[in-house]
This record gives C-alpha cells, sequence and structure tokens, in this order.
C-alpha cells in the first residue's frame, strides 16, 4: 500500500496532474499546484458535482462568495473560539502531532493486523473461502476489531477543550510512539486555531484583522436572505458552492489529502424545523449514489456515523474513501440545526428567516449541509483508477483507468507517420472534434509507445489516422482499458466519443 501510493505521488507529477507548489524553491508544504492534466481532472470533477446539485435539482441554485468576508462571520460561526485542533509535542523529537490523528493512525494499524490475517486465510483457503464468517468468528480478528472499535469510541468524533486529558491519557495508555522516533514522551494535549489570519488596508491605524475563510459554508449562511428573495426561492431548497477555503494545519502530511489551501464543494439544504433528519437520510443516500456513479468500485466507500456532535449539529456522518493509506474521510454530511442562521442573526441584527406560506408562519430554518474536499475527491479518483496490469504477452503497462467523464483528455489523434499528409488529416479531425471535446494531437515516437503514454494519462481513446485513411475516410479507435481497436468512419468519431463518456 505504501508503494501504491508513492506511485501515485510520482505519477501525478510525471503526468502533469499535481506538482509541489514553488518547487525550485524546495516547495512550500502542504501546498500544491494542478498541472496541465490535473487542471482538466479537477475542472471535471467541480463539474461533475455542480451537474448534479443544481442542474439537476430545481430547488438549488448556485454561489460563489468571496473568500475574505466580515470578520464577525467567524465569531458567530463559533470559528474564533472552537476552530481547534488537539496539539501534542513530543518532548524528546521536538515534533508536533496532532493527537486525535495519532490515535487514528494507531486505531488503522490494528485494522491492517486484521487484515492480513484474512488475506492470510483467504490465501490458504483459496474460492471455498467466507470471507463474513471468517471475520466473524475468527479469535484474533475478532480482537482486534473490537479493540480498534473501543480505542475510536474512546476517541470521539470531535473534541471539546475537557476531553483533551482524556487523549493524552489514551496515547499513554496505548502506547502510542513518535512515529518517527520512536520516542513516548508526549507534552499535555493543547489547542491550536487553525484560521489563517491577515490583514485589509494600507495603514496602521485603518487596517482589520480579517481570516482566509476555512470553510465555504459561511458565505452561503451569510446569503441566505440575498438569494432566497432575490431567487424567490420556497424551503426547501439549496445553495450550492465551490472555492477555496484555508486551514493552518499542523499535521500536515499524506499528499493532497491535508492541505493548508485546498478547494471545498458545498451545499447547504434549507429545511423546516423538524423535517431535519428527513432530509439530513436523503441527502446522505443522495451522496452516496453520487459517488457510486463514478464506479471507482462500491467496496471503496463506508459510511463513518458520529455518535459524538459538534456543538452545531445533531447528526452527522463521513463517507469514507480507501484511500492508499486506509480508510479515511472524503466528505461530510451534516444535520447544522438552525445554528448558523441563529448566530448570524445575532451577530448582525438582521433577521434571517422564511415565511412560510403554508404554515402562514415566519422560521429560522435547519439545514442540512453536504461538504466535500475537491482535492480529496481528486486523490480518489486517481488513486482507484492507477493500475499496473500484466498483459497476455507477459509485458506490463502502467494505465490511469480515469473515468471517461472525469478524463482531462478525451481523445489523443495520432497520425500513423509525421508525413504523407496524415497530420493534415489529423488536424481536420481535431478541428472538427474540439468544439466538443477536449483532444490532443500527438505525433512523437512509434504508435504503440504513443499509446502507453495515453494509457499512463488516462486518456480513454486512441485515433489513429493512417495512409487508408486518406482514401476511406475512417480511422483506428483503440479503447484504453479493453486495448480493443475497431475501424470507423471520421464521420461517427463525435457519437462514439460521446457514447464512451456517457457510460
Ligand atoms: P479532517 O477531520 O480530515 O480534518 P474535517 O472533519 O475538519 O476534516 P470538514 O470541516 O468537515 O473536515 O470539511 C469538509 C471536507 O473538506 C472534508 O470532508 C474534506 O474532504 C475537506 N477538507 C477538510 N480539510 C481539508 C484539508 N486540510 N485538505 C483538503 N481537504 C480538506
Amino acid at each position: 500500500q505504501e508503494d501504491l501510493f508513492k506511485n501515485v505521488i510520482s505519477h501525478a507529477k510525471e503526468y502533469g496532474y499535481i506538482f509541489a507548489s514553488s518547487e525550485i524553491y524546495d516547495g512550500l508544504s502542504a501546498v500544491y499546484d494542478y498541472g496541465q492534466n490535473g487542471v482538466e481532472l479537477k475542472k471535471n470533477i467541480r463539474e461533475y458535482w455542480w451537474k448534479s446539485m443544481v442542474q439537476l435539482h430545481q430547488n438549488i441554485v448556485g454561489l460563489d462568495a468571496a473568500i475574505l468576508m466580515h470578520p464577525k462571520t467567524w465569531k458567530a460561526s463559533g470559528h474564533v473560539d472552537a476552530f481547534n485542533d488537539p496539539l501534542i509535542d513530543n518532548k524528546d523529537s521536538k515534533k508536533r502531532y496532532r493527537a486525535d490523528v495519532l490515535v487514528e493512525d494507531h486505531a488503522e494499524k490494528i485494522l491492517q493486523k486484521a487484515q492480513k490475517e484474512i488475506d492470510k486465510a483467504k490465501k490458504r483457503f483459496g474460492d471455498a473461502f467466507d470471507e463474513e464468517q471468517f471475520v466473524a468468528t475468527n479469535d484474533r480478528v475478532v480482537r482486534y476489531l473490537n479493540e480498534r472499535r473501543d480505542i475510536l469510541k474512546r476517541l470521539g468524533d470531535s473534541l471539546t477543550r475537557e476531553d483533551l486529558k482524556d487523549v493524552k491519557a489514551l496515547i499513554e495508555e496505548l502506547e502510542i510512539a513518535d512515529p518517527e522516533t520512536g520516542s513516548k514522551n508526549w507534552t499535555e494535549v493543547r489547542q491550536f486555531n487553525l484560521m489563517f489570519g491577515t490583514k485589509m488596508g494600507a495603514s496602521a491605524e485603518t487596517s482589520s484583522d480579517l481570516y482566509l475563510r476555512p470553510e465555504t459554508a459561511q458565505g452561503i449562511f451569510v446569503n441566505f436572505s440575498n438569494v432566497q428573495k432575490s431567487g424567490r426561492m420556497k424551503i426547501p431548497f439549496g445553495i450550492a458552492q465551490t472555492g477555496k477555503a484555508f486551514r493552518n494545519e499542523i499535521v500536515a502530511r499524506q499528499f493532497i489529502f491535508r492541505m493548508r489551501e485546498f478547494e471545498q464543494m458545498e451545499m447547504q439544504f434549507f429545511v423546516r424545523p423538524g423535517e431535519e433528519l428527513k432530509w439530513y437520510e436523503h441527502w446522505k443516500e443522495e451522496r452516496i449514489k453520487w459517488h457510486y456513479s463514478l464506479n471507482l468500485g462500491e467496496e471503496n466507500y463506508r459510511f463513518h456515523d458520529h455518535d459524538k456532535l459538534a456543538h452545531y449539529a445533531n447528526a452527522a456522518a463521513d463517507i469514507e474513501f480507501n484511500f492508499p493509506f486506509g480508510f479515511k474521510e472524503l466528505e461530510g454530511i451534516h444535520s447544522r440545526t438552525d445554528f448558523d442562521l441563529k448566530a448570524h442573526e445575532e451577530h448582525s441584527g438582521r433577521k434571517l428567516r422564511f415565511f412560510d406560506p403554508e404554515m402562514n408562519e415566519n422560521y429560522v430554518p435547519y439545514v442540512i449541509e453536504t461538504s466535500i474536499g475537491l482535492d480529496r475527491m481528486f486523490l480518489a479518483v486517481l488513486s482507484s483508477s492507477l493500475k499496473e496490469e500484466t498483459l497476455e504477452d507477459g509485458s506490463s503497462r502502467t494505465v490511469l483507468k480515469l473515468p471517461a467523464i472525469l478524463a482531462p483528455t478525451k481523445a489523443a489523434i495520432l497520425p500513423l507517420v509525421k508525413k504523407d499528409g496524415l497530420p493534415e488529416l489529423a488536424n481536420e479531425i481535431i478541428e472538427e472534434l474540439k468544439w466538443d471535446f477536449q483532444v490532443q494531437y500527438d505525433e512523437k515516437d512509434a504508435i504503440g509507445r504513443r499509446y502507453r503514454r495515453q494509457d499512463a494519462a488516462g486518456t480513454p481513446l486512441c485515433i489513429t489516422v493512417d495512409h487508408d485513411s486518406l482514401e476511406d475516410r475512417s480511422v483506428t479507435i483503440r479503447y484504453r482499458d479493453s486495448m480493443l481497436q475497431k475501424r470507423v468512419k471520421i464521420t461517427e468519431l463525435k457519437s462514439l466519443i460521446q457514447q464512451e463518456i456517457d457510460f
């Protein structure tokens, strides 16, 4: 698994998906740039989300609020007082860690031990192996799973000030060591605020302290009445937004999983008080369906329902994904009650209410939130698509089996040779297709190598122009996943590419 993760990171760089930020200056920790292919994949994921939310729902509209907001916003939302991470230092190594992440990683290791037992048994029993029964009855596996469950239960889902001592005790009891040095000499756990501060205005006297937004959600809440009134929206309705968020993460590692500058895709759905749990269930179901629709493997997803809730929520669940380093949060679905709108009413003095004509009543709506990290989704797509395949002739190929709808380039147009009018015909085809699809011209190297390069870059289709094409206006189309090739008319290309995308 560790190897897979290393491969993903180096592949992402080699094929122009992700670079370290300001790399020529040795990079900036936990900040990344998206290259020529990365920007397309990211845009396609964002668009896939946006269409499913906004275009497919008559009662959901979009918004693009600014990153900088009035500082009172963050007082009202609770971020000034409570947006903290529990930190712990190792006294010997002087390294700083997130206390909850240390415990979670420990729990994940126990899970991996259980998985090892399962894998061993699978090998031993072959086809006759009944995994469910084995997991339920094998003493060691049962013990590991129980141990892990107990630890996570004691850790809880969100740590309050009072819990900090318990976490320290848990770290000591489990004898968790500094992952780098093995030392178990820990300090107390402390709270650390994650917001990035900045200044607005030029002179020292008139400038004011601002924060870079740590989530996009608050831009939606403060615009609730603007959108509701100008859009004549009736409850239930939603507001969707994608955009950058910033967090001064302390344990910034695992590539683009935990970044200091990242992008969120959030939707806040406003409902009648008392109906929120029904809508919470509805959106849990909708969101998992969205994930399944991409065919990354249903077994790679699981729900984690929170036992312990943040101060603003009355129900919460994560959708976790099987990343190369184990199952981790990809998306959160939260029933946020009327906490945010009420807090903004109090701090702004403005009413944030809805007059419900059917109930003949004015109320502060309740909110269901779906919140997914675009970069985390990118990592989920990239890591689950990267495959090393052994072919029939014994050779191997690296192939990035991206869902065609998300692939940066839909088709590569390849003249068999760089002469005899083939490049001209290839370019004619590009002129024809480029209005509908992102296509790419490539004439360098032998055709086999070009196929391999497109496989590794994730291009679902290659279209080869040869000498016969000049006569019969036909080309060879090659499919990335099956490697099958067929001869088709140039006039059929548009609909064939479209078919591949509408899987
Ligand atoms: P975590 O527990 O992993 O720090 P969180 O519970 O703080 O995440 P939320 O505040 O619920 O995350 O944010 C919603 C989504 O935003 C997350 O599910 C995740 O996909 C994404 N996200 C949060 N923090 C980061 C980050 N530092 N880098 C990339 N994506 C992030």
